[in-house]
């Protein structure tokens, strides 16, 4: 290929190099392995949907120019014995016209659209018949830009240059270690690059995908796993030896409740895990309301018990502040000092503070942001928590890293449950527990979705609640693009319900309120003074009202669904009966819709998951884009390849296992191939 050629090449589609070409894979595949007759398109149409690209036999008649200039067509009349179809095409006119011939046979392939009770086919690839055509099978579709296309780069023209670069290419190096290719039977790698641009039949193209998805996988997986193995090898961590006087006394004499299974066997693997001299990083899932805070806690006093001091960070004020009560109310019945540090601490307490974390005094500290200042600085930091971990950034979770010279053991909660798939590869270097048992006597909270035509009947049925002396949230959606109209919005269903509720105190809180103002409107509501909070998503996180049964959300179709299911968690956590409504102003429909039903229809926070993982992709799941790691996959799918995904961990593990540095002499291809794929990379060991 010329220089300007292979300009565009790399321009359009970052294609540099043999291996660059090799990697591009078609994006959709067609099936040319079968001639299809005129006479059949009426009923291929009527199956609903698009019709398919597809191919015809048969001869040119009647050739005809139109129009003049950039207007010029030329049409023709296409037939095979069956029936006929208009052929048309508005460009290089003239090169067409002088190509084809009438009383020859053709093939050509392309999609027919109906168009005035015919069928007309737009520029179709058109070829000479020649016999045997007939059976070309799948042919591969690649990605061209529009820039490529004016310089007459089409699908056909990678397709030759995947096919001339793979018929001189002796050889590919196979970089998968040969017991893992007997083991799942894998085609060799130049067999398989092979299949995935030529396939020869449905079959050997899956045999392809099947290997290539393991290969990317498999690699992303032993570069995840290499990090975290050199970095607990090289760092070390404190050993967490023995169970003290503080857990114990907390376990037999102040725990309030029997834990649920599913904490004790959680607080087992920490336990474990901080006890092996390695440092903890492990992430803590558990849907709302399933009590994660009390593992924490536990977790804090194991801490202490062995000599250390504890933190947790919360990414909202009011969510340390309700942390703080919880907290120090029950660790102080086993004489530890809790503080809170918060941006809104004054000077002289956080002197006091900063102090109390310098000579070890206090045990616990809860906190904001305001933790990871550098200047508080503890004795003896052991043990880290972050709750809603993906409120935070990368580097504020590496900053507490450094808060002790060897580094303290952390544990990340978060209630936005991540399908065990997209775990494992985003969070890939953190071990993972998981609570899936809510304390017992709750209550699944019963959601419905509402029209506005029946919003008298939803206002008659909170005001019933309310009546029995329950509390209720109406949340309104706040979406930046859009921040002026939504606050609009919300002050007005304020004035809406105000006047709806007029014997009752409805309290008022958003994200651009000052700090203090919306702490003394979140008190009124947790102390039962208002017994309506208008407010935005701001309360999606962590707050406790056990008192609050409803749960009225509006414009529900603009939230996402583990927005919905976190809002929908700030109810049912007492013991009445609690409700989520879902109020849609319009007639919505499609995946709107259906996100909408899979609310009413289960409670499980990872049913919701998987649902949002499919709906909305991986990439855009939350809790991920601040993950720091880019979905930089060619063509395994998280969300649908959860089986690869496990097994090529499972092999990544047991090399890692066995030689942490990849250094054996039968594990340098894997390192040299994990060179290549990620030297370019960001350094990703110091993603907690
Ligand atoms: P989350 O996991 O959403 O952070 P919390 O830790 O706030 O949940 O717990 C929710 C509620 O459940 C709290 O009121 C807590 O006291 C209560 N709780 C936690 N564990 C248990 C248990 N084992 N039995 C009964 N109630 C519990
Ligand atoms: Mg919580």
């Amino acid at each position: 290929m010329g220089p300007k050629r292979a300009e565009v090449l790399a321009q359009e589609l970052g294609i540099r190099s043999y291996y660059d070409l090799l990697y591009h894979f078609p994006f959709r595949y067609i099936d040319r392995s079968k001639i299809h007759k005129i006479a059949d398109l009426r009923r291929l149409g009527e199956n609903g949907g698009d019709m398919p690209y597809l191919q015809l036999k048969g001869q040119f008649a009647a050739f005809a120019t139109h129009g003049e200039g950039a207007r010029r067509r030329l049409n023709a009349l296409f037939y095979d014995g069956t029936g006929s179809i208009d052929v048309v095409w508005f460009n290089k006119v003239k090169i067409i016209q002088e190509s084809l011939h009438t009383g020859v046979e053709y093939i050509i392939f392309g999609k027919p659209t109906p168009y005035n009770s015919r069928y007309s086919m737009t520029h179709p690839e058109v070829d000479a018949y020649k016999p045997g055509m007939e059976s070309q099978g799948l042919t591969g579709v690649y990605n061209i830009t529009d820039k490529m296309r004016n310089r007459s780069f089409t699908s056909r023209t990678i397709k030759q240059l995947v096919q001339n670069l793979l018929a001189t290419l002796r050889h590919v190096d196979d970089p998968l270690p040969p017991d893992i290719i007997a083991q799942y039977r894998f085609l060799p790698l130049h067999d398989a690059l092979a299949a995935i641009h030529l396939p020869p039949t449905v079959q050997m193209l899956q045999r392809a995908q099947f290997r290539l998805k393991y290969d990317e996988l498999f690699f992303l997986q032993l570069n995840l796993l290499r990090y975290s193995k050199s970095r607990s090898i090289k760092l070390g961590g404190l050993r967490f030896a023995h169970v003290g006087e503080h857990f114990n006394n907390f376990y037999h004499h102040v725990l309030p409740f029997p834990l649920t299974g599913a904490q004790k066997r959680v607080i087992k693997e920490i336990r474990a895990d901080m006890g092996s001299g390695r440092q903890m990083n492990r992430l803590l899932q558990g849907d709302v309301g399933s009590g994660k805070t009390l593992v924490a806690l536990m977790t804090m006093l194991l801490a202490i018990d062995n000599g250390y001091q504890a933190c947790i960070m919360a990414p909202t004020e009011i969510l340390a502040q309700q942390h703080y009560e919880t907290i120090s109310s029950l660790a102080s019945k086993v004489g530890i000092k809790v503080a809170l540090l918060t941006g809104s601490t004054s000077k002289k307490e956080r002197e006091t503070i900063h102090a109390g974390l310098l000579n070890g005094e206090i045990g616990i500290t809860v906190g904001t942001h305001a933790l990871i200042e550098d200047n508080v600085v503890f004795a003896r930091l052991g043990m880290a928590v972050i709750d809603e971990q993906h409120r935070f950034g990368v580097e504020q979770r590496s900053k507490l890293w450094h808060k002790n010279t060897v580094p303290p053991h952390v544990l990340v909660m978060t209630a936005t449950p991540i399908p065990r798939t997209l775990a494992m590869t985003v969070y890939g270097d953190l071990d993972v527990s998981v609570i899936d048992e809510l304390p017992p006597g709750r209550k699944p909270v019963q959601t419905v979705l509402r029209y506005d035509n029946h919003r008298q009947q939803v206002y008659r049925f909170i005001y019933s609640q309310l009546k029995e002396g329950r509390q209720a949230y109406i949340v309104y959606p706040l979406i930046q693009e859009s921040e002026k109209l939504d606050l609009r919005n919300l002050e007005e269903g304020y004035d809406i319900i105000r006047e709806t509720f007029p014997d009752y105190r409805v309290c008022f809180i958003h994200g651009k309120m000052k700090p203090s103002e919306k702490e003394h409107q979140m008190q009124l509501f947790v102390e039962g003074k208002a017994q309506i909070m208008v407010a935005t998503t701001v309360i999606e996180v962590g707050v406790n009202v056990p008192n609050a049964t409803v749960m009225l959300i509006e414009n529900a179709e603009r939230f996402g669904l583990s927005q919905l299911h976190q809002l929908r968690g700030r109810v049912g956590r007492g013991a009445d009966r609690s409700y989520c409504i879902l109020m849609s102003h319009m007639k919505i429909a499609g995946t709107t819709r259906h996100r909408l039903e899979v609310m009413t229809q289960t409670t499980d926070g990872f049913v919701i998951a998987e649902e949002d993982m499919r709906l909305r992709g991986p990439g855009d799941m939350e809790g991920t884009q601040q993950s720091g790691i880019a979905f930089n996959l060619h063509i395994a799918d998280i969300a649908k390849d959860g089986q690869i995904i496990q097994a090529a961990r499972d092999d990544a593990m047991r090399i890692i296992d066995d030689d942490p540095t990849l250094t054996k002499p039968q594990n340098m291809k894997l390192a040299r191939q994990l060179q290549f794929l990620y030297s370019r990379n960001q350094d990703w060991s110091r993603i907690s």
